[in-house]
């Protein structure tokens, strides 16, 4: 039977994204392959509408990008961790193996931290960092705000969007983040695999040989790189995930074909038809109103893994529950990538049928009404 891969990541992937990655023999330096990676790095320029950034794509996942801002960090360098949870806190789990001082402010489940707090914060930091979309509670942080506060206080601002980007607007140009960064398996809608960098054109020029950066990390490297192929000049640091890029190259000529924010108007349209559906059945979504994403919604659950089980047994799979606060008491639908408002209905439907076998008390179409009457509104 058709699966359907509501998960935060990997997520359904269209086939023709898919299908671009079975290229028959095309190594690294081949002339195809120099030509795909080139244009998914400008892919993912378009995606964050800045145009004057470097664009970075290497092997590996988020964590992967995440890990590599240490290339712009010193011994004691001080850096700043905005946290609203799980994903927010693995900036303090890479940072504190290295020599550095860090800061950390951190938001209870569902909710963000406030710009009052940074606002208040009188010290100045080598880098301050933030999440855009919380993958663990499905809550959006205002990046937008928040950039213009730091930029007072912070050299260098990083927003991670790995859960967000191509899924929600994100102008790091405009909004004057110096780095901004995905993986190929969330809202883009490739395979695992890859993981995507825009780095402002400022903060590139600070990279340099010496920093607490790893090999494989290590920016400053991968800038040669990755100049070398926006030339169309094959280079070699490690071996690039190449069917990945065919298939990113793929996902970027869909996007721009879509136009960027169609494609993040319909993944509002995609969650609002989901979450409907969610209040029509009387659960409760774990987000606050102020901070719900177009990508992630956590949902509170009394038995997460029967419901999880029930779902998956009528080809539906989500995600479990991360926050150790609310553990197995929720959790996650992903709605990224390719999704239509079908699939939302698909989705609602099953959830229906699945909690009316766990012996809530649902009557037949209770969510679905509510969501047709979103859509009837909104459409
Ligand atoms: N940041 C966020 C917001 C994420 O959702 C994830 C993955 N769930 C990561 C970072 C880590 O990415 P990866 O699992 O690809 O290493």
């Amino acid at each position: 039977s058709r699966r359907l891969l509501m998960h935060v990541g990997p997520v359904t992937i269209d086939n023709d994204v898919l299908s671009a990655g079975l290229v028959n023999n095309a190594g690294f330096a081949s002339p195809e392959f120099v030509e795909a990676m080139k244009y998914a790095l400008n892919g993912f320029l378009y995606t964050v509408k800045s145009g004057n950034y470097m664009p970075f794509i290497l092997p590996g996942s988020g964590t992967l990008a995440m890990e590599s801002m240490t290339s712009f960090l010193k011994p004691n360098d001080s850096v700043l961790i905005i946290s609203n949870g799980v994903f927010g806190d693995r900036w303090k789990n890479i940072f504190s193996r290295y020599n550095l001082n860090i800061d950390y402010l951190k938001a209870p489940p569902g909710r963000a931290v406030s710009l009052n707090e940074i606002e208040n914060i009188k010290k100045h930091y080598r880098m301050a960092v933030m999440t855009h979309v919380e993958t663990s509670t499905g809550v959006r942080f205002d990046v937008k705000s928040a950039a213009g506060i730091l930029r007072n206080i912070s050299d260098i601002i990083v927003a991670d969007g790995v859960a967000s980007i191509s899924g929600e607007n994100m102008e790091a140009d405009k909004w004057d983040v110096d780095v901004v960064f995905t993986a190929s398996q969330k809202a883009l809608g490739a395979p695992p695999g890859a993981a995507l960098l825009a780095i402002s054109p400022e903060a590139v020029s600070e990279l340099n040989d010496v920093s607490l950066s790893g090999f494989y990390n290590n920016l400053y490297a991968w800038k040669d790189i990755m100049t070398s192929i926006l030339d169309n000049k094959s280079a070699y640091y490690t071996t690039p995930p190449v069917h990945i890029v065919f298939s990113l190259a793929r996902a970027f000529e869909l996007i721009k074909k879509e136009g960027i924010d169609e494609r993040i108007k319909r993944h509002y349209i995609v969650a609002e038809s989901i979450r409907s559906g969610i209040d029509g059945l009387g659960l409760e979504i774990v987000a606050g109103d102020d901070y719900k994403s177009n990508t992630v919604t956590a949902v509170m659950i009394d038995n997460p893994s029967e419901f999880i089980s029930g779902l998956y047994s009528k080809n539906i799979e989500i995600a479990s529950g991360v926050v150790p606060e609310l553990k197995d008491r929720y959790v996650r639908i992903g709605h990224m990538g390719w999704l239509n408002i079908n699939d939302a209905a698909a989705t609602v439907s099953a959830m229906e049928r699945v909690l009316h076998e766990m012996k809530y008390n649902i009557s037949p179409g209770q969510g679905l009404k509510r969501m047709q009457e979103f859509l009837f509104n909104n459409n």
